[in-house]
């Protein structure tokens, strides 16, 4: 094996040529391209010879790329350190390319910055995928929290919901309030109409609970089968009253048939409600317990009513 004669230029600019990734040499002091690679024409569509100064470069930019982009290799530059920058490359027909490009810094004798070289890279696939694994696990979050048929949270986006607002409320001994609601014979509901009106009802019932409370740090969750939870931060207890009344109004306005129901002939709601202000002293879950009570009383009294701690 013949080893290539390493004085002689023509072999270095055919290695440098031939290569996927894209030599480059700028000249500090008058920031104009001493060399590009030919292949950049192939890459981006801008003709080798177009590529006179550094502002050719910052402006083949997204221009959301260009301010950090540009200041960042220049701050970099002008302290000698090697350094590297991904962006977003205009092509010719108005495309863009993301590309590495990976720099490094020479200085003369004195210390001086002289050149900067460097080597550009096609790395589109890569951000694709990279993108494409952040929207997936944008939706797997969304997922985890999201209850799959309502559409509204889940359980555990309650707790973790919950236990925010009752820090804020413990920290602004600010009063929060609870209302519990459950669906009146929803097992006869099923059994009359099948599952698949079941799930239907309950998607109904998420979506009028949902109009029903309306400040904006309302919150309205899944708690278990047919049973949703709002939570109603910097609200009082009469409040809370007048918001749980307009729920449950909200359903039965509806006029859902329920036609093999013990009580009436449409769908109603049974609902607990309670308020606290409150101290470091008191656990959320505790709260969670006596408000559940209170949904149980409102079974106990005959359902489609509400249960305050008054
Ligand atoms: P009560 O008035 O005492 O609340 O009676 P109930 O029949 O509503 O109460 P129970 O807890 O005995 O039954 C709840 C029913 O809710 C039983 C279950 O089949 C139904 N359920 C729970 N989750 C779902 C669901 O995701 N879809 C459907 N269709 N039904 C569900
Ligand atoms: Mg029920
Ligand atoms: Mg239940």
């Amino acid at each position: 094996m013949s080893t290539p004669n390493t004085d002689d230029p023509a072999v270095y600019k055919t290695l440098l040529e031939s290569t996927k990734a894209i030599p480059w040499k700028i000249d500090w002091k008058t920031m104009t391209f001493a060399y590009i690679g030919p292949q950049i024409e192939a890459l981006l569509g801008w003709s080798q010879d177009s590529w006179v100064s550094a502002q050719d470069w910052a402006a083949r930019m997204h221009p959301d790329d260009q301010a950090r982009v540009v200041d960042f290799c220049v701050a970099q530059s002008r302290s000698g350190n090697d350094h590297e920058a991904d962006y977003r490359a205009l092509t010719k027909d108005g495309q863009y390319i993301w590309i590495r490009d990976v720099v490094h810094v020479v200085r003369d004798a004195a210390g001086e910055v002289k050149s900067l070289i460097g080597f550009m890279f096609d790395i589109s696939e890569r951000k694709k995928n990279e993108e494409q694994l952040l929207k997936l696990q944008k939706e797997l979050e969304e997922l985890s929290f999201k209850d799959g048929l309502t559409g509204v949270a889940n359980r555990r986006m309650f707790d973790s919901v919950l236990s925010v607002e009752w820090a804020t409320a413990q920290r602004h001994s600010s009063p929060l309030s609870l209302i519990m609601c459950d669906i009146d014979y929803f097992k006869q509901y099923n059994d009359h109409y099948g599952h698949l009106q079941g799930d239907e009802c309950l998607k109904r019932v998420a979506r009028l609970l949902a109009s029903g409370a309306v400040r904006a740090r309302d919150f309205l969750a899944r708690f278990g089968g047919e049973e949703f939870v709002l939570i109603l931060p910097n609200t009082d207890a009469e409040s809370a009253q007048v918001v749980a009344h307009r729920c449950r109004e909200l359903v039965l306005q509806e006029q859902i048939p329920h036609a093999n129901s013990p009580g009436g002939r449409i769908l109603s709601l049974s609902m607990g409600v309670g308020t606290m202000v409150p101290t470091h002293q008191d656990q959320a879950m505790a709260f969670v317990g006596q408000v559940d009570q209170r949904l149980y009383q409102a079974k106990l009294r005959g359902r489609d009513c509400v249960v305050n701690g008054g």
